[in-house]
């Protein structure tokens, strides 16, 4: 009996839909080539909610011949960029009639709020996609002349077959981050989710193909990091890897793609510091403080996790956001929406929270508040949240990139001490600076050694900006016109125009 590779659920908000469970290759499903599966655990209550196939290394391969198969194919190499863009635009256009089904997934799964979702990750996902189908058919070369007789043209042609490995906090706008410079620059795609989120591509994968992308451009696996990811970055007929998760695993994948070369984006993470001067609005600087640290269950790549206040302002800082945390970060069910904040999305990171709340305790950092599973919760990932204050540089939850609702908060005295300290990180990713003096707003977005910096806000994000750091932070830009560079390569054809006399 063939297996089972879709399965009617029902939502904990009692929203109906057909999940997909299987491997999407070729816009076709498949079952795992070994019998590999995950068990999708819904964060909320610790209890499976699907059990989807997981890639062994041979469907892998499986995925890239298909995708190799599709870059050479004319329905796809042959396909004008104004078509390209419209078949992006048509798979957005679905993406919104199903948007209250993806944001119950994406609630379900990941344990982010459903009001989020449906209106933060569903909008950027369909912007990013929309934003890049605009430029499908704007990426083209330049006319160089160099001598009268002689002159050069360059051509922008797909890198070739992208694998991208995406990770779990955003699983579908990362998706889209990935999938819209490749798709708009004519690549083709395997893409591979995170283990602990697979549910919610795979719906999408159901709309790819009825969008009606010809078979294998975009191909999508499940499968765990070492077993299917490793496949992908070290697989010899891919040509790109772009991948966002820790910093450790982008060591590996840099590793592993040195096996044919490929050319690489990066995207890690980070322990972004939020600087706050004595000059600062301070409601304007706690609220997005708490914004930087809070949301999405504090994880966010780009999360203000380390906050430094100057010393006249110190004390009225520290009162005033704890004060914000207590009435604003309401953690509970992701569909009730007063929920602020969800579950952490699995086991693994609720462990690693309070592991660094008793290493924060060990180091001899002040608990401000938080740190406990809230009372109310006997089931589920759920973490209060975390302040420490008493904290110096050199102490761990100072340096390491915790993932949660966690946050640090020191003091610094002058401005070269703030961007001192702001710099003493291996991590370069965002910035916020919190100054009503303009010109030391600019100074020190300046001198602070990151890919972002937010002026009087935190973690603004935005499809049309360019995005990813410096330092251990990462390796590339991802959205904006700069996302394009990476899914592209240029080729330079030199013309001789001069006659050669016999
Ligand atoms: P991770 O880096 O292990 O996973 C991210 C993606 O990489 C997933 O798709 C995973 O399957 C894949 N992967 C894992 N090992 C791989 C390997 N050897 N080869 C190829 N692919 C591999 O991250 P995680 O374990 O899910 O989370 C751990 C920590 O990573 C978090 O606590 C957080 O600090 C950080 N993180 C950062 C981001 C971010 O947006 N920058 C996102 C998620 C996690």
């Amino acid at each position: 009996m063939s297996k089972q590779l879709q399965v009617e659920l029902t939502a904990p908000n009692g929203h109906r839909y057909t999940q997909p469970l299987g491997l999407f290759i070729n816009n076709e499903w498949h079952p795992s080539s070994n019998g590999g599966v995950i068990t999708s655990i819904n964060p909320s209550n610790e209890q499976a909610i699907a059990t989807v196939e997981a890639a062994s290394e041979s469907d892998i391969d499986k995925a890239v011949k298909a995708a190799r198969k599709a870059l050479r194919d004319p329905s796809w190499s042959e396909m004008s960029g104004t078509d390209r863009g419209k078949l992006m635009r048509r798979l957005v256009q679905l993406i919104e009639e199903n948007r209250e089904t993806l944001a119950t997934i994406e609630a379900w799964d990941n344990g982010k709020p459903y009001s989020v979702a449906l209106n933060e990750d569903l909008v950027e996902t369909s912007e990013t996609l929309l934003y890049y189908a605009g430029y499908a058919d704007k990426i083209f070369g330049q006319v160089i002349e160099t001598t009268p007789a002689k002159f050069a043209y360059t051509v922008r042609e797909p890198v070739g077959v992208c694998g991208q490995i995406i990770p779990w906090n955003y699983p579908l706008s990362m998706a889209a981050w990935k999938l819209g410079p490749a798709l708009a620059c004519g690549n083709t795609v395997v893409l591979k989710p995170a283990e602990q989120t697979p549910l919610s591509i795979l719906f999408v994968a159901t709309l790819i193909k009825k969008a009606g992308f010809p078979p294998g451009v975009i191909n999508i696996v499940n499968g765990y990091g070492p077993v299917a990811g490793a496949a992908l970055a070290t697989h010899m007929d891919v040509d790109k890897v772009a991948f966002t998760g820790s910093a450790a695993t982008a060591k590996q994948i840099m590793k592993l793609a040195s096996s044919n070369l490929k050319s690489i984006t990066l995207e890690a993470g980070g322990k972004s510091p939020l600087l706050v001067f004595n000059d600062a609005d301070l409601d304007n600087a706690v609220e997005w403080a708490h914004i930087g640290i809070m949301s999405n269950q504090g994880q966010i790549c780009t999360a203000t996790s380390r906050i430094l206040v100057q010393s006249d302002l110190y004390d009225k800082f520290v009162a005033a956001f704890r004060a914000r945390v207590k009435s604003v970060s309401k953690v509970g069910d992701p569909f009730d929406a007063q929920t602020f904040q969800g579950p952490q999305v699995t086991k693994a990171q609720y462990d690693r929270i309070r592991s660094y709340v008793d290493i924060g305790k060990d180091e001899g950092a002040t608990l401000e508040m938080g740190g406990e599973r809230p009372t109310a919760a006997n089931k589920g990932f759920f973490i209060e949240p975390t302040v420490f204050t008493g904290v110096s540089p050199t102490m761990r939850i100072f340096q390491e990139e915790v993932f949660g609702p966690f946050v640090v908060i020191g003091r610094f005295e002058s401005e070269d001490k703030a961007v001192e300290l702001a710099n003493d990180t291996q991590y370069g990713l965002g910035a916020a600076v919190f100054t009503t003096d303009l010109t030391r707003a600019h100074r020190v977005a300046r001198r602070i050694e990151a890919g972002m910096v937010w002026i009087n806000s935190s973690n603004d994000s935005d499809w049309r900006i360019p995005f990813g750091g410096v330092k251990a932070s990462g390796i590339g830009r991802e959205l904006g016109e700069a996302g394009l560079a990476a899914y592209s390569n240029i080729k330079a054809i030199h013309v001789n125009m001069a006659v050669r006399s016999k």
